[in-house]
């Protein structure tokens, strides 16, 4: 069974759209092993033409498809990897598919199976706030001491203009290199759109929260003052991801009478509390990385997107524990979005040597994306 969802596009999403079509009907009510088997078929018709990359955060029925799996930085590391693959069908979000398409070949084309996963994160920051706030910053005659600095979680007019200032991206794997590089070059960093992420980065860096403040896209001068924004050694994008901000403290304290010496790790993107009460933090893949090599016996909570809980408690047990720190399971629906449905007809369209839901970033947008995008993988 399929689900079918209105898309909801930003602007600057609907621009890297070259066409849209909706799910036909004929891949509505599919038994799931029919599917499986269809996929498998269209896969192997396709042979090393096709690669497809799977989000850690998507679902079950979809990710064993993937050639890789990963979080944003693997992923998009792992295109160079491809040189003669055609097409590049990206199991997870609208702006991973945008870094992808800069980043891949000229002549491999990007496809994300539901035009409708977006990232409510990314949405946060439009291209004319940002505008504003650099030109705010320019009448306060600070900009010149500010470098850009947004996580990968953007739209792509987010990376060029990042680009374009010489700035750069960051994924949660190298934030906190990503910083050091930025401090390098300027005294101040504006960092967007996860005010999560860089605060948390930042503090375990050694910033006091003092040295931070929250611009507010909505408020005239992200509503601080000068002397405000002049102590200031980060300024945070009032931003956040709908997902990881459902983590709490209380949460942790919970699984902590539940189960004694169970260890508690969080993604960054976590607020600053939840992260100060867990034991660790980091990327999906520090995640992974960490309980896999934990000694048998451990019990874990983690608090990530629950298709990555889940499928890292299958892994893992008997050996380990493993239990979501959400007790309901914290779902991205975006990323949900992606159906196995939506890979079936793209590859079905491909065999046919049809291209749909195709992502293409405008040209003007491509060149400061991709020197934002080429200094994020070199910052490890
Ligand atoms: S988990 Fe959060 S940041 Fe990641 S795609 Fe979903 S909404 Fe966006």
């Amino acid at each position: 069974m399929t689900t079918t969802f209105l898309p909801v596009l930003n602007e600057v999403e609907k621009a890297s759209i070259r066409e849209r079509q909706p799910l036909p009907e004929a891949y509505l009510n599919l038994p799931d092993d029919e599917m499986a088997l269809r996929i498998a078929a269209a896969r192997a018709a396709l042979g090393d033409r096709l690669v497809i990359l799977g989000h850690h955060y998507q679902r079950d029925e979809v990710i064993r498809f993937a050639d890789h799996t990963g979080d944003s930085f693997k992923l998009a590391r792992s295109i160079a990897r491809h040189p003669r693959a055609d097409y590049i069908v990206f199991c997870g979000v609208h702006f991973m598919a945008e870094s992808a398409d800069v980043l891949a070949l000229p002549h491999q084309k990007i496809i994300l199976p539901d035009l409708a996963a977006g990232c409510s994160m990314a949405d946060m920051a439009a291209p004319d706030q940002l505008e504003t706030c650099w030109a705010e910053l320019q009448q306060l005659g600070l900009a010149s001491r500010v470098v850009p600095i947004t996580y990968i979680n953007s739209a792509v007019s987010i990376k060029s203009f990042v680009g374009e200032q010489g700035g750069g991206i960051c994924t949660s794997a190298n934030a906190a290199a990503s910083l050091a590089w930025g401090w390098q070059r300027k005294e101040k960093i504006l960092f967007l759109p996860d005010q999560h992420l860089g605060r948390n980065t930042a503090w375990r860096m050694g910033v006091p929260l003092d040295r931070m403040v929250v611009w507010d896209p909505h408020e005239p001068f992200g509503g601080l003052t000068r002397n405000q924004i002049e102590r200031a050694s980060l300024i945070l994008w009032k931003g956040h991801c709908s997902v990881h901000v459902r983590f709490t403290a209380a949460q942790i304290e919970q699984v902590r009478r539940e189960h004694p010496g169970i260890r508690v790790i969080v993604h960054p993107e976590v607020p600053f509390d939840v992260l100060q009460a867990a034991d660790d933090s980091g990327s999906t893949e520090h995640i992974l990385k960490s309980v896999r090599e934990s000694p048998a016996g451990s019990i874990w909570a983690v608090g990530t997107e629950v298709h990555l809980v889940h499928r890292l408690a299958e892994e893992v047990a008997p050996a380990k524990t493993v239990v979501s720190l959400d007790r309901f399971g914290c779902l991205c629906s975006t990323m949900f979005r992606v159906s196995p449905n939506h890979l079936l007809w793209v590859l079905d369209a491909l065999v046919d040597g049809e291209v749909v839901n195709e992502i293409v970033v405008p040209d003007e947008q491509k060149k400061w994306a991709k020197i934002a995008l080429d200094r994020m993988l070199s910052i490890h």
